[in-house]
Parts: structure tokens; sequence; C-alpha cells
């Protein structure tokens, strides 16, 4: 059996072992919040967020990020495992944004005076089934209640095979300034397999025009684990996107199959997928070719370039991260606006409804449509920066945890640290009086690093919402 070969500094691919792998690859969260989300309730409604709004409000000075939601997409891969309207024609869309403006409309007028953006995403689903006609209107909607603060981050994940240059064109004039392509794989078997054919001709055109634009950053989402795919085949895939696409920063997702919550899924159970320790080599191959070119591990399934924003807030500590993953930006209120959008605000979660009639049907009535969320505890938020504080830094320093959050880790997290003695002995991490340190090796697993941390955890023994390390 082949090993991974990858080393650099900072990661340790080759030490792991098919053996390592078994003892972590483990349903887990990726810890994009915490509480993580399964733990949202419905007992925080409409009303609840409504105080969360009026608590930012306080603080009319400090930035917001805000996220937009856009569900449609014109046909179903077979591995998508977001949540989706799938529309192949036209037409819904209409609706939807009028009650997205709707939206906006009562979520500013509850924050008062606090309209400035740091960071505005649109996700979905795929933003770009909308008209270039429809984003602008979009982004209308917005800018008329918010302002973009001097330098923010104005982003959108991009489907290359419904966007169009006039797309690009209008987003560049608008203001966009990061864009992030869907790719997954340019083998054209596993294209296929989970129905999604995207030429890399077409996918190398809009990335040259992106730069062309002035768009100054531009990511490639990939994933592994999918039909077909090799460690070989893989690998070949992730030199073509060096070569040919030369992104700034990458994701490089693990597939999450999911057939109980995505029954579409099931239709690839038939197709040979790589799993378990075939599925790590497939990761591993991807990780070895990033960075044999000089792209710098991030963590978790994230790779940068070294001048790369991220990598520099990885060296210099000021990583962050929110529901959109990795970020330059400090912790701030994030607003989620659209169908099952998700918010952090004022200490609160907030999730959105995450069915499209009774969305609209919800904003139509002037009521604001959340499904459910979370307030939370002064314990969350404690153990909420520790675990950021691991997967942003790779370490723990207990003068931090004593001076930023304070409270005494070695009295606080007692059973979390003795928990690590066997992550130790697989020599993942080290503890020691001045703080947890992870090392190379441990890095793949920061999410079971994190877990110990997680006092939810023990709770979802037996429930399969999460997926696995790998
Ligand atoms: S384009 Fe993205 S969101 Fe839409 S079906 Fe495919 S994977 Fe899912």
């Amino acid at each position: 059996m082949s090993r991974p070969g990858a080393t650099d500094p900072g990661v340790d691919f080759a030490g792991i072992t098919p053996e390592l792998l078994a003892r972590y690859d483990r349903p887990g969260p990726r810890y994009t919040s915490y509480p993580t989300a399964p733990h949202f309730t419905a007992s925080f409604g409409a009303a609840e967020y409504r105080s969360a709004l009026e608590r930012a409000a306080a603080h009319p000075d400090e930035p917001l990020s805000l996220y937009v939601h856009v569900p449609f997409c014109e046909a179903r891969c077979t591995y998508c495992g977001c949540n989706v309207v799938i529309a192949p024609h036209r037409g819904p869309e209409e609706r939807y944004l009028e009650a997205v403006e709707r939206e906006l409309e009562i979520v500013a007028g509850l924050l008062g005076a606090r309209r400035t953006l740091a960071q505005l995403h649109w996700g979905g689903g795929t933003p770009t089934y909308l008209t270039p006609a429809q984003c602008e209107r979009l982004f209308g909607a917005i800018t008329r209640r918010f302002r973009l603060a001097p330098g923010a981050e104005v982003a959108i994940e991009i489907d290359p095979c419904v966007t169009t240059d006039e797309h690009l064109a209008t987003l560049r004039r608008l203001g966009f300034n990061r864009v992030s392509l869907g790719a997954q794989d340019f083998n054209p078997q596993v294209q296929e397999a989970v129905h999604r054919v995207q030429p890399l001709e077409l996918t190398r055109h809009q990335v040259e025009l992106a730069r062309d634009l002035g768009f100054s950053s531009v990511n490639i989402d990939l994933i592994y684990g999918l039909p077909f795919q090799t460690a070989a085949s893989f690998k070949a895939a992730v030199e073509t996107v060096i070569a040919e696409l030369a992104p700034d920063r990458v994701a490089v997702f693990s597939y999450a199959h999911v057939p109980w919550l995505k029954p579409h899924q099931k239709a690839l159970e038939r197709l040979p997928m790589p799993r378990g320790w075939e599925k790590f080599l497939v990761f591993a191959a991807a990780a070895e070719a990033f960075l044999a070119a000089g792209y710098r591990f991030i963590g978790m399934d994230h790779f940068a370039r070294p001048g790369d924003e991220l990598a520099r807030a990885l060296d210099g500590g000021t990583l962050h991260r929110n529901f959109m993953g990795y970020t330059v930006l400090p912790a701030t209120d994030q607003i989620g606006v659209g169908m099952t959008a998700i918010g952090d605000v004022g200490g609160a979660y907030v999730q959105n409804e995450k069915n499209l009639a009774r969305y609209q049907r919800t904003l139509a009535e002037g009521r604001l449509p959340v499904e459910r969320g979370l307030v939370r505890s002064a314990e969350d938020d404690v153990r909420g920066a520790v675990i950021r504080r691991l997967i942003c830094t790779f370490g723990l320093d207990f003068a931090w945890v004593r001076e930023r959050l304070g409270v005494e880790p070695r009295e606080m997290f007692a059973r979390e640290l003795a928990a690590l003695a066997a992550p130790a002995a697989d020599d993942l991490v080290t503890v020691d009086e001045s703080g947890v340190r992870v090392r190379p090796r441990g890095r793949v697993f920061i999410r079971n690093l994190c877990m110990p941390f997680d006092a939810y955890l023990a709770g979802d023994a037996g429930k399969t919402v999460y997926s696995r390390t790998v």
C-alpha cells in the first residue's frame, strides 16, 4: 500500500499510517460555528432574532459581515450537499428577490445606524443563476441599505457552466473583488459520474477574464472522494489547476456522503468511490501537488499562495473562522439573508427557513423568516474561542486564554486536556505548562483535536449529522 509523500515544516502527511487514520477518521463538526448548527433549536424565533439585531445595533461604529444565499441551480450535481432549489426554467428567482429585499429592509431597520459592511458574500446554490440585471438589482437592494467599507471583501461563488462574460463584467463593475469557482475535478470520467460536465477551457476562460477585469483574488473549490478518483488521477487534476488556473486560494473539500440527508447521493453508490485510506491518499496526493508548487497549507482543507492574505494571517496569528470558512477579518456580527442563511448576531446564531415557500410567505406577511437559532452562553463563547484559536493558529497559549477569556485553562479544561493524552501519544499534539501545540501530523486531524473542547458532542452520540474527518 503506497504512502503519501508530502511533507513540509507545517504539515506532515507522510507520518500518517492506515492505522492512525482509522483511529481518527470519524464524524465531527467543521466548526464554522460553536455550538454547531445541529444544536440550534426552534425555541429561538423571530422575537429572539429581533432582540439580537437590537443588541447588534448598539455598536453603530462596528462593521458587519453580510451573507446572501441564492438557492437556485439549473440542475443537480449528484454529490451536492447544499441547500438548493433545482429550477431548470427561469422565473422563481423574481419572487425570491422580492422576499430578500423585504428581509433586507426589516433587518436594516432593526440594525439602526449600524450599516457598514466589511465583508459581503453571495453563496448558494448558484448566485449567477441570477441574470446580470438581477445581480445588479440585488446589489442595489443591499447598497441602498448598507455601505461597503473601504477595502471591503466583496465575494461571490460562481458556477462556470452558467456564468457569462457579462456576468463577470457586471459583478466587477458593481464592486465584487473576489470570485470563487467550483471545479471539483477535471477528469471527464469523474465529471460525467457526478453530472457536472465543466470543460477546463471554460473555467480557464473565466479565471483569465476575472483577472483581466481586476478581481484581486481567484479561489477554486475542488472535491475529493468522488467516484472514479484515484490518487494519481486527482494529482493530475490538481497539477492542471496549478498550471492552467494558478488560483490564489484553493479549497479541497472532502465529499460528504450523507444519503440519509441527501437521497440523490444514493445514485453514486453503484460507482467505485475511494473510501477510508484510499480517500485519504487522494487528498494527500492533492496536498503534495499544492505544497510542491509552493502553496501553504492553511488548515483543514485550504491552501493559499504564500503572499495571499490567508497565508500571511496564518503566520501572524490573525486568521479567523466563521460560517464562510477561513477569513482574515476579525470576528464581527454576521448577518445571513435568504433561505437557509445562517447569521451570528448579538451573541446568537440564527438560521432562516429552509423551505422556499415558507421563507417567501413569512416575508410577504412582514415577519422575519427565522426557523431556529441559539443564544450563546458565556461558557459557549469561551469554548468557541478556544476551538477557533486551535483551528486558526494550531495552538492554544494558556496565557492567551487567561488574558483574553478570563478563565484558568488548566482548571476549566482539565478533562479536555486529559483527553488529548491519546493524540499526544500519537504525536498529533503536545500539552505542557504553557499550552497546547498541534504537531505537523496533527494538523490533518485538527477537528479531532477540537472535539474534546466541544461540550455538546457527547449528546450527539449516534447522530449522523457530521461528515467524517477525511
Ligand atoms: S452547482 Fe453547487 S449548489 Fe448547485 S447542485 Fe451543483 S453542487 Fe449543488
